[in-house]
């Protein structure tokens, strides 16, 4: 069915090519530029430890990033005022977005600072097991939340589920991103009340990569597997800059942790999230790397893209490195039967995605490892590096990178 050659072996395969008469395609220009989607600040997150924007920015160009999104809860950023300072006591009376001028001013120097939004509504004060969701809403090009002074009405509570917040956000001009979908604490999972995000975060940094995690890559591979265009997203969710990289506790979130890389043609700000919009992302664990690209004799494809060809067989040729053992390489031949029980619908549980796999080849830590397969048109490919046993808790490595489409040329 495929070939899979190990580097030497492909330099040598390449070698027999004549290059200069036919140059082999390359996919449009750009680079993997680093992002944290999800950080919170004191500005508008009263679950903080006192952490600025300038301050979450130094740390974010300290560790090289180029663009943090600043998604505050909604819930405490009108609420900052009332009586008793407790969050979950004070009604929400916005207006959203407030970190926009500090996150100007935190700007430049290599780093887009965005501002979006963390919509955080509760069920119950009463019960803390009833999920809604938190709907991370970050800004689409164009910067659509100039102006936008509405506030997220969520309280009273019970008022608001999180398909709301989706629907919410992307009236605004907002990507609406589900976070930490499957989240251990119940009130802040997702309810699954609407099938209209646009996005999974896949990998939050508490805990670093675990089995809600897991959990939400499962999801996101139904989602891809009944024909939707589901991005996967990371975000640290940290609310302390100070915290070190990777994240030393298991309840410790750091900046950068997980990144979720962007394949843009420049750092400039609405250059990147146009890319994000489009799904051309890698996501993370920092320590790690992993670029993919699927080619015909004529064009080249990378994550979020399509190929159109008219080959009956691609050429894919995947660079992945990992800090930890215990990892294999996985590419992923997206079907739908793979999607065996997806009971999100109905009881909010997880779903079961049983990977059928064109390759799979054990990582070395440390080791540069380059792999090239040739596999049969059409077909949806998720390539990652991924734990050999169930992934628990701390899970170091993983990395995975948006689906890359094969579709048959009209
Ligand atoms: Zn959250
Ligand atoms: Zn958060």
């Amino acid at each position: 069915m495929h070939i899979h050659v190990r580097l030497g072996t492909l330099l040598l395969w390449l070698g027999c090519t004549d290059s200069t008469k036919n140059p082999r395609p390359q996919r449009s220009s750009g680079q993997w530029l680093a992002t944290d989607l999800h950080v919170h600040s004191a500005t508008g997150s009263n679950d903080t430890d006192g952490s600025t924007v300038d301050e979450q920015a130094e740390v974010a160009r300290r560790r090289g990033l180029s663009l943090v999104v600043i998604t505050d809860h909604s819930n405490s950023a009108g609420s900052m005022d009332c009586e008793t300072l407790d969050v979950e006591d004070c009604p929400n009376q916005g207006p959203e977005f407030p970190a926009r001028e500090e996150a100007a001013a935190a700007s430049g120097s290599g780093l887009q600072v965005a501002v979006g939004v963390e919509i955080s509504p509760v069920e119950s004060l009463e019960t803390t097991s009833v999920p809604t969701g938190h709907v991370g809403c970050i800004p689409r090009p164009g910067d659509p939340f100039a102006g936008v002074d509405l506030a997220i009405t969520d309280r009273p509570t019970g008022s608001v589920p999180g398909g709301l917040g989706v629907e919410w956000c992307q009236a605004a001009g907002g990507l609406a991103v589900v976070n930490h979908p499957f989240s251990i604490a119940g009130w802040i999972a997702y309810d699954w009340s609407s099938d209209a995000y646009d996005a999974l975060e896949v990998f939050n940094g508490g805990g670093r990569f675990d089995a809600n995690d897991a959990q939400g890559v499962d999801a996101w591979l139904c989602d891809l597997a009944s024909g939707r265009e589901t991005i996967a997203v990371g975000g640290s969710d940290t609310h302390r800059a100070s915290t070190e990289t990777p994240p030393p506790e298991l309840l410790d979130q750091a900046l950068g942790f997980p990144t979720t890389w962007v394949w843009a043609a420049s750092d400039d700000r609405d250059v990147i999230l146009a890319a994000l919009e489009a799904g051309q992302v890698v996501v993370g664990d920092p320590r790690s790397s992993l670029d993919v690209v699927v080619r015909d004799l004529e064009e080249a494809a990378g994550p979020g893209e399509t190929l159109r060809t008219g080959e009956d067989w691609v050429e894919v040729e995947i660079d992945v490195q990992v800090p930890v053992s215990q990892m294999l390489l996985q590419v992923i031949e997206v079907r739908e039967e793979d999607c065996v029980t997806d009971p999100r619908w109905t009881s909010g549980k997880a779903p079961e995605y049983t990977p059928s796999l064109l390759d799979e080849v054990a990582l070395e830590a440390g080791e540069p490892t380059s792999v090239a397969l040739s596999v049969s048109t059409p077909t949806t490919l998720v390539v990652r590096a991924w734990p050999s046993g169930a992934p628990g808790l701390l899970g170091d490595g993983v990395i995975l990178a948006g689906a890359i489409q094969v579709v048959a040329e009209e």
